[in-house]
């Protein structure tokens, strides 16, 4: 705590600002009281009295504020605001016009000096015991469940998308145009359009838009016929090295961004724009203030390349490493499980992926909420073993390795194909 009591400086009288080793003029309660108005104001800090008339307008927290203390003995509100108490000194130091002449109580008014007392000691107490230095880490630990939350918007945009919560189908998609819309940002009806061509045609190449990517990736039979006709626009051998670059940091923050935009403004969905405007109204309004325009652009590329990293590896884990290619007209239960496999299930797991981990169940039924997923496996499963099917379940992180074996297996079939005569 500061000094209170302790006498002022040293010798030398007169009127406005303290010179520097002059002794200071002494004041009374009763010849600060009348100083509290705007244009007009003193304050008293560890018993020194400070003209602010002037600089309260230039207060980094606002004239209004510090005017609220007005003729007041502010020493506590003084510890309280400021973190570097001496930067902030040699902003008052200018100030002084005196000090408390040294019968008056500290505080004026009918104020419990005792009580001040004891609470200055309570503070340096808990300052002594480093209460007051943050650790950064909690905050670390706030920040990505923050950013665990914005993930989960995207799940409960597609289970919107899915699934009726609402009895009327208006409410439901009104809902996920809410959150697809006002927290991500994107179209919900772009998101319908592509996500039920994946759900009908899952990694069937020109009906399943996840996995058509060629010629930028050559996943599946793509490999070998790209081999085969000698095409070489990427050094595809090396595809499973370059996704890291154009994968996971850039899907939701340019590919998503731009086919959104030529989707609502191809197929006029101005509701759907307008709901997007107010995504990026609502991040801009709030940060453009603190971190200005580069500021707040850098934090929007921060967070897309973040959630599209988040969103890669979540929804391609079931689909990627599984079989990929032409149309062959399967029933719908052979086509969703070769397309599918799903991740084994524990409660971190299922919230992390959404539930997605049941992938299998969910292309059987795209419709089930996804809290019912666990109590249909087992009767997949039966149906799986009757007739032969392959239902597969993998780890967690064994299902995100085998995303780049499988891109790494796809580029050495196509170098072979490309290399042979
Ligand atoms: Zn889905």
């Amino acid at each position: 705590m500061g000094g209170v009591g302790e006498p002022g400086g040293g010798p030398g009288p007169r009127e406005g600002p303290a010179r520097l080793g002059a002794p200071l003029p002494t004041f009374h309660w009763e010849q600060i009281r009348p100083h509290n108005l705007p244009g007009d104001m003193w304050l008293v800090i560890e018993r020194r009295v400070y003209d602010i008339s002037r600089w309260a307008q230039r207060h980094p927290g606002g004239s209004r504020l510090i005017g609220h203390h007005g003729a007041e003995d502010a020493t506590d509100a003084f510890h309280a605001f400021h973190q570097d108490l001496n930067f902030v000194r040699k902003f008052l130091q200018p100030l002084l016009i005196g000090e408390l002449a040294p019968e008056e109580p500290s505080q004026d008014g009918p104020r419990n000096a005792q009580l001040a007392e004891d609470f200055r000691a309570l503070r340096q107490a808990a300052k002594d015991m480093k209460l007051f230095e943050a650790k950064p880490t909690f905050f670390a630990l706030l920040l990505g469940h923050i950013l665990a939350m914005e993930a989960q918007s995207w799940y409960l945009q597609h289970d919107l998308g899915h699934t009726s919560v609402f009895r009327k189908s208006r409410w439901n998609h009104l809902a996920q145009q809410f959150v697809m819309g006002q927290l991500k940002g994107f179209s919900a009806h772009w998101w319908n359009f592509r996500h039920f061509q994946h759900h009908a045609k899952p990694n069937i190449f020109y009906k399943d838009p996840d996995v058509t990517l060629a010629p930028v990736f050559l996943l599946g039979e793509s490999s070998v016929e790209y081999g085969r006709k000698k095409r070489r626009y990427l050094p595809y051998n090396h595809q499973h090295l370059y996704f890291f670059l154009i994968g996971p940091p850039l899907l939701t923050l340019v590919n998503f961004e731009v086919e959104n935009l030529a989707y609502m403004l191809v197929c006029m969905q101005w509701r759907d724009f307008l709901w997007a405007a107010s995504f990026y109204s609502r991040f801009f309004l709030s940060y453009l203030p603190f971190y200005s325009v580069s500021g707040a652009l850098l934090l929007f590329v921060a967070v897309r390349v973040l959630e599209s990293h988040w969103f890669v590896w979540i929804t391609q884990m079931n689909h990627i490493p599984k079989e990929i290619g032409h149309e062959k007209h399967r029933d719908w239960a052979s086509s969703q499980l070769a397309a599918t496999c799903n991740v084994e299930s524990s409660l971190f797991i299922d919230w992390l992926s959404g539930h997605l981990n049941f992938q299998i169940e969910h292309h059987l039924f795209p419709t089930m909420p996804r809290h019912n997923y666990h109590r249909v496996a087992p009767l997949v499963k039966a149906l799986c073993a009757k007739h032969g099917l392959i239902y597969e379940v993998k780890p967690f992180l064994t299902a995100l390795v085998d995303i780049v074996g499988s891109l790494k297996k796809s580029g050495n079939v196509w170098l072979e194909a490309y290399l042979q005569q």
